[in-house]
């Protein structure tokens, strides 16, 4: 036996061998008995007795070995097992040939011929039955057989020799047939164990398969070559809420619901070939699930057709938490209303729709009023609350063909679709609709069980086959909102095309002149004052010049209405303070500049009424060293009416300074004549617009002679502003006007010019 085989085989061998054990035990024993009962008469007891006793305890031997290995064939190892085989081997065939040799009586050709029948019968026996171990064999055949060949020779003279041979022969003979059949025995051996492994390994890998296909955590389903479903694991299962039992047979339909689906399998099947995709189904329980399927057919190796497994994934969570995504790229997270972009995007759409339809459609841009003011006192977590109840009291009422959105803050747009080929009939419904909606936020909203009140403004712009882009509609809107903000909030505007150009031009001077503070693009000039009689020179008035690189010259009558918009003016303002200061001091110590000789300087409402302003004047008069009785400010009747004590109280400590006052464009404004009892006021400028006519006689002429007499009634100083022609001159000297202002004397000139004039 060959004991480096594999352990199976070595083990299988042995199991061959010892397996015969029990019937060569006995089939020996019974020969022993046979040949004790032949010899009872003719050998003395005792030796029968030994020989009996050794073959028993052989046999016990023997079986003892067979036993053990029955119950426990590891309790030895493989070279263990050989080497007891060997030893009974040889033990036995030992006593088999001390019997032939000293036990049976060579003069009885009978019981000789019993004893060796036996021997022969036994090896031959064993030659097949010790096949598997050629060693033990061996041991055997010599230890029964050598004994006998011997005594062969020594039985004849004439044939001892030939009994011999033929003894040796058998031998070889019997070696030649127990090594074929160990061969042939050893051969079968290893099939069995390869055909035993192989099925192992078949059995092993299918329950391998069957624990991939159970505990898969992807949805795993087999089909028949129909697409009937023949197997569907737990993961299945739980995607769609039908067990096995239920499922199986069914055919994909039962699963599907929409065409998209049905389609995935039939190009499945006329394909031939993998397929995945996304395919949506219904559960067991009602409910929709989306699934990514990937199946295939599979075909044995001729293409014949065996059925189609699929591997299925749950994705509807990863489509909702997509869908999540793109609903906060597309919605505003407060109000959830659609955002801005989404809002342009369907702005985009709806413009390139009414290109080829007959309708107008509007934007609405919706402004709630004063929202800030309730942000501020409320919080912003209740202003958020706030905008999400009015947002979802318009979206409530929201009709086909509208879309609501938020831009941001507290800005709202409103698109209009479809509303009529009429562009009258289209504005009067989006005036409807924006009236509606004013009405609808007038009930109150409640926060924390507060009552508030909310108001909105609207612009409106309309628009049907335009070459205009989406900001610009919305920018449109926009405008007309700003006009409803002008015109006391609370109402709707519509855009109109000059207003465009008007804000755009007010938006181009904004930012330019924001950038021009601090650079040298504004100056001063100065226009002369002087007595209307005499000519005399007795003051000037400082007016601001802007020279932009880009804009060119720039009327202050256009950029300072901006200007006095925002805070700017009081910046500006300052500069224009500062330098008309500094160009006066210049002046009075040149000796060119004197009392009773001003210079005035026109200040805005806001630079007025602005907290610092007394301090700034009274530390640049300090600056520059001036007396304050050298000035005069200009302000506008406007601002008198504002706060009269508020301003009064300004006024009066100027005037406890030693400034003068003079009003502005006197008589184009309130004209409430009480103030001017009330305030320290020294001069009145008549407008230029009553100068323009108040030659000829007629309502121009009237105001310019009333407002002479009230200058004589209170004693006030006159000033014409704007006087151009000699005959305005005269008239207005027979009026009795004390100063000129205007083109006849004077343009407002550059400080050197008005210093040769000063001097001449
Ligand atoms: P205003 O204070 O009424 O200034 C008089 C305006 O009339 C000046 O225009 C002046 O150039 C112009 N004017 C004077 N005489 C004549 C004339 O005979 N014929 C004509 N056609 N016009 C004459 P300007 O300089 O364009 O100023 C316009 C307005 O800008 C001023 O009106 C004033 O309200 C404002 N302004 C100018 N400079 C300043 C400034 O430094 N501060 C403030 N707050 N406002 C200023
Ligand atoms: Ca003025
Ligand atoms: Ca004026």
């Amino acid at each position: 036996m060959q004991s480096t085989g594999s352990p199976q085989i070595v083990n299988d061998q042995l199991d061959g061998l010892f397996k015969l054990y029990p019937i060569s035990i006995s089939s020996t024993y019974l020969l022993v008995l046979v040949n004790c009962y032949a010899l009872w008469s003719v050998v003395p007891t005792v030796h029968i007795v030994l020989w009996l006793s050794v073959a028993t305890v052989v046999s016990i031997y023997r079986y003892s070995l067979f036993a053990i290995r029955t119950r426990n064939s590891t309790r030895l190892s493989p070279e263990r097992w050989l080497i007891h085989n060997d030893v009974t081997s040889a033990l036995s065939g030992m006593y088999w040939g001390y019997g032939l040799l000293y036990l049976v009586p060579p003069d009885s050709i009978a019981h000789m011929l019993i004893f060796v029948i036996a021997v022969t019968g036994l090896v031959s026996g064993a030659s097949s039955s010790l096949s598997l171990s050629p060693r033990s064999f061996l041991l055997y055949m010599i230890s029964c057989l050598m004994p006998m060949s011997i005594l062969l020779y020594g039985m004849s003279d004439d044939y001892g020799w030939l009994l011999f041979g033929l003894c040796y022969f058998y031998i070889y003979f019997m070696w030649q047939t127990c090594l074929t059949i160990g061969e042939n025995a050893r051969l079968g051996i290893v099939q069995t164990v390869s055909l035993r492994q192989q099925k192992e390994e078949l059995i092993a890998s299918g329950r391998l398969l069957d624990l991939h296909f159970m505990g898969s955590p992807l949805g795993l389903i087999d089909w028949d070559e129909d697409l009937k479903i023949k197997r569907w694991n737990p993961a299945a299962a739980s995607i769609f809420g039908y067990p096995e039992s239920e499922i199986l047979n069914q055919k994909p339909d039962f699963l599907l619901t929409d065409n998209a689906g049905r389609d995935y399998f039939k190009i499945l099947r006329q394909g031939k070939q993998a397929l995945a995709n996304t395919v949506n189904s219904r559960k067991r329980d009602g409910g929709a699930v989306s699934c990514e399927w990937a199946s295939t057919p599979l075909e044995d190796g001729s293409g014949t057709l065996l059925g189609y497994t699929s591997f299925v994934t749950d994705i509807s969570k990863r489509l909702e938490h997509e869908q999540q995504i793109t609903h906060q790229a597309f919605y505003d997270a407060v109000t959830d209303l659609p955002n801005r972009r989404y809002f342009y995007e369907r702005l985009r759409q709806e413009m390139s729709r009414v290109q080829r339809g007959p309708n107008h459609s509007a934007v609405l841009f919706i402004d709630l009023d004063h929202f800030k003011n309730i942000n501020d006192s409320l919080g912003h977590a209740l202003g958020d609350e706030l905008l999400k109840q009015f947002a979802m009291r318009l979206q409530n009422r929201l009709r086909q063909h509208e879309v609501l959105a938020r831009l941001g803050g507290d800005e709202f747009v409103l698109l209009l679709e479809e509303l009529d080929p009429d562009l009258d009939k289209s504005q009067a419904i989006a005036g409807q609709v924006a009236k509606a909606l004013q009405t609808l936020i007038q009930e109150p909203f409640v926060l924390e069980n507060n009552p508030y009140t909310l108001t909105c403004s609207i612009g409106i712009t309309l628009f049907d086959k335009t070459d205009f882009n989406e900001s610009e509609i919305l920018k449109q809107a926009d405008l007309a909102l700003y006009r409803s903000k002008h015109r006391g909030r609370n109402c709707y505007s519509f855009f109109e095309q000059e207003m465009s150009e008007q804000a755009l031009r007010h938006l181009i001077l904004l930012n330019n002149v924001r950038e021009a503070i601090g650079s040298e693009e504004f100056s001063l000039v100065f226009q002369p004052q002087v007595d209307i009689h005499t000519a005399e020179l007795k003051g000037a008035e400082t007016l601001l010049r802007w020279n932009n690189s880009e804009l060119g010259r720039v009327s202050p009558a256009e950029f300072i209405p901006i200007l006095e918009s925002s805070t700017l003016i009081v910046e500006v303002g300052h500069w224009v303070l500062d330098h008309s200061f500094e160009q006066l001091k210049e002046w009075q110590l040149a000796a060119l500049w004197h009392e009773p000789m001003r210079l005035a300087i026109n200040i805005s409402p806001r630079q007025l009424l602005d907290p610092d302003f007394i301090e700034q004047v009274t530390a640049l008069l300090n600056k520059h060293e001036l007396s304050p009785s050298l000035i005069e400010f200009e302000i506008t009747e406007n601002v008198l009416v504002q706060d009269v004590e508020k301003v009064g109280v300004i006024l009066d400590k100027f005037a406890s300074m030693g400034i003068s006052f003079s009003i502005d464009d006197f008589g184009t404004g309130y004209s409430s004549l009480s103030y001017l009892k009330q305030l320290p006021i020294d001069v009145l400028k008549i407008d230029k617009s009553f100068i323009d006519h108040c030659t000829s006689e007629g309502n121009d002429q009237v105001i310019v002679r009333s407002i002479l007499s009230i200058c004589t009634e209170l004693g006030l100083t006159s000033v014409a502003e704007g006087v151009e022609t000699e005959e305005q001159q005269k008239k207005l000297q027979a009026m009795g006007c004390d100063l000129l202002q205007g083109y006849l004397y004077s343009r407002p000139v550059r400080a050197d010019e008005l210093s040769i004039m000063l001097s001449n």
